[in-house]
């Protein structure tokens, strides 16, 4: 019997990233950041000089990238074509280039292969925009993670500052908005929050707390079937 799976969507600096992990290590099951391999294809295209208009070309260098997940150390690294682009994928101008070429569906549909592979025995954790309404529409766990416009541009403030890089919060908060409204407005596999998924907001809470929640629907549903 395949184990469960647990699917976290949402809007950009909702928590995805840090609460899926504190999840999946609660539980002892695997990672998965999506966005990561999105971020990976974006940066291998720009590095080619593609233009992210030409969609063929775009999906060709998507079907040429290997992308492979590891955790190393407890954290997860990306690595396309056998670089660790781990670091490169987390610059702003990636982080642009990640949601026009994510929107383009030869590209959703080779990373959506990969990423139910990864997923094929359960016991992961996987969060992005479209896991529980595209990915695994069958998964046993949903949350669809929020917090509030303010909150969410702090957040990504402050992670980037973690990283050394001095980010302004009107700027961050305007990218995001742009980021979102890109991603909740195209066509295929737009951030929604599916229906069956339960909606936390995090603005108030602590990541321990958020984290103590989405166990708690894990075995709740685990256990009871509810
Ligand atoms: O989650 P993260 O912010 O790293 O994702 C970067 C971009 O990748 C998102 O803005 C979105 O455009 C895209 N993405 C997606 N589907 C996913 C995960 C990420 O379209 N499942």
């Amino acid at each position: 019997m395949r184990r469960p799976i647990v699917a976290i969507d949402g809007p950009a600096g909702a928590g995805k990233s840090t609460v899926a992990k504190g999840v999946a290590e609660r539980l002892g099951y695997l990672y998965i950041d999506t966005g990561a391999m999105y971020r990976a294809i974006a940066l291998q295209v720009a590095r080619a000089g593609i233009l992210v208009s030409d969609q063929s070309a775009v999906v060709a260098h998507a079907l040429k990238t290997d992308i492979i997940l590891q955790t190393i150390d407890g954290e997860q690294h990306v690595f396309a074509n056998g670089e660790d682009v781990s670091a490169a994928i987390r610059t702003p101008e990636a982080t642009r280039a990640s949601s026009p070429v994510s929107a383009i569906p030869g590209v959703r549909k080779r990373l959506v292969e990969l990423q139910r592979r990864i997923a094929s025995d359960g016991g992961v954790v996987m969060e992005g925009r479209d896991i529980g309404t595209v990915v695994f529409p069958d998964a046993e766990v949903k949350v669809f993670l929020t917090a509030s416009a303010q909150e969410r541009a702090r957040r990504r403030v402050e992670q980037m500052k973690e990283m050394g890089v001095e980010a302004d919060l009107e700027k961050t908060a305007e990218e995001m908005r742009e980021r979102d409204l890109r991603d909740s407005s195209r066509a295929t596999a737009p951030l929604v929050q599916a229906p069956d998924a339960v909606l936390v907001d995090t603005d108030g809470l602590t990541v321990e707390q958020v984290i103590e929640a989405i166990v708690a629907i894990h075995n709740r549903r685990t256990e009871t079937g509810e």
